[in-house]
């Protein structure tokens, strides 16, 4: 069964024992003041102590002590504007955390929560503070308002003073199972090559996904570039092939779909129609003028059987060089 916090993300597979036990604390109506999660980047501490705090803070906690996604806390809380949820992380990456954004916190701490249930402050890379914002925070820690729950997040918990982490509720995050990972991983989008970017995040699932999607995004510049070059014949339709075989080939049957449809839309003005690429616009708008039209349908047809056969044992250089000497006929009317 996946434990899911209503309305909002479901619990990550791997942070499930997490999840018990953080649930436990409100069951038992003992919420530690200070939680600590700690672990590599990646791998879902910030995911999950945003998800209790926002249990922490809903009016209408579910029976499993999820968030209830729909109460004007929830709400609140999904639009970045609780009063009684206090973030504090460095201002620029790698900056450090200042005395004045401790004591910013600690001045809003003795007015009295807007809503009948907790108020949160959480604390991004809470190892970046500095020295006076550390020992000011400390003073706090001691003596802290009632009903406030802190929240600290770091990579690196031996940079933390000892004096803090003493006072918290240590709560580590470690890399998961790595098959829970990569089935993780193959639900999130087939076109990941999850063993691969396991390796390279070092087994860290979040980032892995970060790390797909940026480099997708770099890809698919990248082949529309080389669709565009085939178009105005500055690169040969097979040699295009050869490299699109290396690629993930669902995205990019879906791109090049794409593509064509807003050609399509450009070339018969259908300008209230919704388009896939408003970044490509331009250079498609130009394409599309040029389109031989009863071609483009052709490649149509192609690009649809593509999709049904592409996980079939069809010869891949083939079919991509079918789409691709189409393509570069349909530029030449
Ligand atoms: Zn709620």
């Amino acid at each position: 069964m996946v434990t899911v916090t209503a309305a909002e993300q479901p619990i990550l597979p791997w942070l499930e024992p997490h999840w018990h036990r953080l649930s436990s604390y409100l069951q038992q109506q003992r919420v530690p003041q200070a939680l600590l999660f700690h672990g590599p980047q990646g791998v879902g501490k910030r995911t999950i102590a945003k998800q209790f705090a926002t249990s922490l803070l809903c009016v209408n906690r579910q029976p499993d002590y999820s968030s209830c996604g729909q109460c004007r806390s929830c709400r609140l809380l999904q639009a970045g504007t609780h009063p009684d949820f206090l973030r504090i992380c460095p201002e620029e990456p790698g900056k450090p955390i200042t005395i004045n954004q401790i004591r910013e916190i600690i001045a809003g701490m003795n007015l009295a929560p807007q809503y009948e249930t907790y108020r949160v402050i959480f604390i991004e890379s809470a190892e970046q503070m500095n020295n006076p914002a550390a020992n000011a925070f400390l003073k706090y820690l001691e003596e802290p308002t009632q009903r406030s729950i802190i929240f600290l997040i770091t990579e690196h918990l031996t940079k933390l003073p000892a004096t803090i982490v003493s006072r918290c509720q240590k709560m580590f995050v470690n890399t998961p199972d790595k098959q829970i990972s990569l089935a993780w991983l193959t639900r999130q989008n087939p076109a990941y090559a999850p063993e691969f970017l396991l390796a390279l995040v070092n087994g860290a699932p979040l980032q892995a996904v970060k790390t797909a999607d940026e480099s997708l995004i770099l890809r698919r510049k990248t082949c529309f570039q080389n669709w565009l070059a085939v178009a105005q014949n500055k690169r040969h339709p097979i040699e295009i092939a050869q490299e699109w075989l290396e690629l993930p080939e669902q995205p990019l049957i879906f791109w090049l779909t794409s593509w064509l449809i807003d050609s399509i839309r450009c070339r018969f003005n259908l300008s209230n129609q919704r388009f896939y690429n408003l970044d490509f616009l331009p250079a498609l708008q130009e394409l599309s003028q040029g389109l031989d039209l009863k071609g483009t349908f052709t490649l149509y047809d192609l690009l649809l059987s593509a999709r049904e056969q592409h996980s079939s044992q069809i010869n891949k250089q083939l079919m991509w060089e079918e789409i691709l000497v189409q393509w570069y006929q349909i530029n030449r009317s």
